[in-house]
């Protein structure tokens, strides 16, 4: 019951995505506990005990303003949450588009950072399609005639640290705040981009450099927050006119890590969560207008300041990944309560 060619979008919109059941969760007999009953909303069934050990199902039920099921393809996806920011960076604002939710619930998948050995399999995801549209609207004469660019950046940030992905080997850079609030990556690559392929090479590049030298499931990529940037330049002027940001978050599993052992693992544990608690704060605060804004609360929102600022020129859309499996029911109801809270006025 989807429109396929998306909808108008609110400031901010908040969608869920469930992802199809992988082999090794149907192989392991796991049950798939979420149905999605109408295009806003999506019940989860959750399996309980009675305290005399009697099961009983639990109804929770969500509402959003998309919900897609596992049918659902990328690009239907897309056309309901990521194209309408399109249209704010031409307006000059600044549009952002978030994929919250645990470890393998289909972040990198929705938004196209996953590499498969072809620059061709990075065309089927948000960043790819997006940069379809932006060089649609680029092309039209108006803009053509007064010499509008495009240009891309793509980094990451672990921990407090920000890293430059279409460099080689990954440099980090500072972030600098001056005396007006305004926020610089020091030496963030802005690369001039002219068509798709551009941009897909730079994806390509990008994505490896975040997950090179992984191996296990609890790699360094499920523990950093990828951004990749589309800005659209008018000669003559100081930064950009608008931008588009497309933010792969960190996994929200956190439980484990604040009884892990790993010292290391603790602190960044910590830090995940601290950046998704101001991230929530700092949409909230986008949508209330408000003044005060909690951007220095982490890296990751402080980096994203012009995102937050700016008022109703700004759009925001975050999608919730789920995982359907029912080994999976803690980490998907606090993904749904965490994407409640976001759009809470
Ligand atoms: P995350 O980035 O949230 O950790 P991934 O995007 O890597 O998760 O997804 C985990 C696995 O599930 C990948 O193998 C991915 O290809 C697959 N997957 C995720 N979402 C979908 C989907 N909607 N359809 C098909 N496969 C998916
Ligand atoms: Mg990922």
């Amino acid at each position: 019951c989807l429109d396929p060619n998306g909808a108008t979008v609110q400031q901010i919109s908040v969608c869920v995505r469930k992802r199809p059941m992988s082999r090794k969760e149907e192989n392991s007999k796991n049950l798939d506990i979420i149905t999605v009953p109408s295009a806003d909303s999506l019940i989860v069934h959750e399996l309980r005990l009675k305290v005399d050990l009697t099961k009983f199902l639990e109804h929770h039920k969500f509402r959003f303003d998309y919900t897609f099921d596992e049918e659902c393809s990328n690009a239907l996806v897309y056309n309901h949450t990521a194209r309408p920011l399109i249209k704010t960076m031409f307006e000059g604002g600044n549009a952002t588009c978030f994929a919250y939710g645990q470890t393998g619930s289909g972040k990198t998948h929705t938004m196209g950072g996953e590499f498969f050995g072809k620059v061709q399999d990075c065309g089927t995801g948000i960043y790819a399609m997006a940069a379809r549209d932006v060089f649609e609207e680029v092309s039209r004469p108006e803009y053509q005639k007064i010499g509008a660019k495009i240009t891309c950046s793509f980094f990451e940030i672990y921990g407090t640290k920000v890293f430059d992905l279409l460099l080689p080997n990954k440099p980090m850079l500072r972030v600098l705040e001056d005396a007006r609030q305004q926020v610089v990556v020091v030496g963030l690559t802005e690369m001039p981009v002219t068509k798709v392929e551009d941009v897909l090479r730079l994806i390509e590049h990008g994505s490896k450099e975040r997950t090179s030298g992984q191996t296990s499931a609890n790699a360094k990529s499920s523990r950093s927050h990828a951004v990749f940037q589309i800005a659209l330049h008018m000669p003559d002027s100081w930064g950009p006119y608008g931008k588009c940001s497309f933010v792969d978050l960190a996994g929200n599993e956190r439980g484990a890590d604040t009884q892990s052992a790993d010292r290391q693992t603790r602190i960044e544990g910590a830090d995940i969560n601290k950046s998704l608690l101001a991230l929530k704060e700092c949409i909230r605060a986008l949508s209330r207008q408000s003044s005060h804004l909690p951007f220095r609360g982490s890296k990751l929102t402080q980096v994203l300041r012009d995102s937050f600022v700016g008022g109703k020129k700004n759009k925001t859309c975050m999608i919730a990944m789920i995982s359907p499996s029912m080994s999976c029911v803690e980490n998907t109801l606090n993904t749904l309560r965490y994407a409640d809270r976001v759009k809470e006025l």
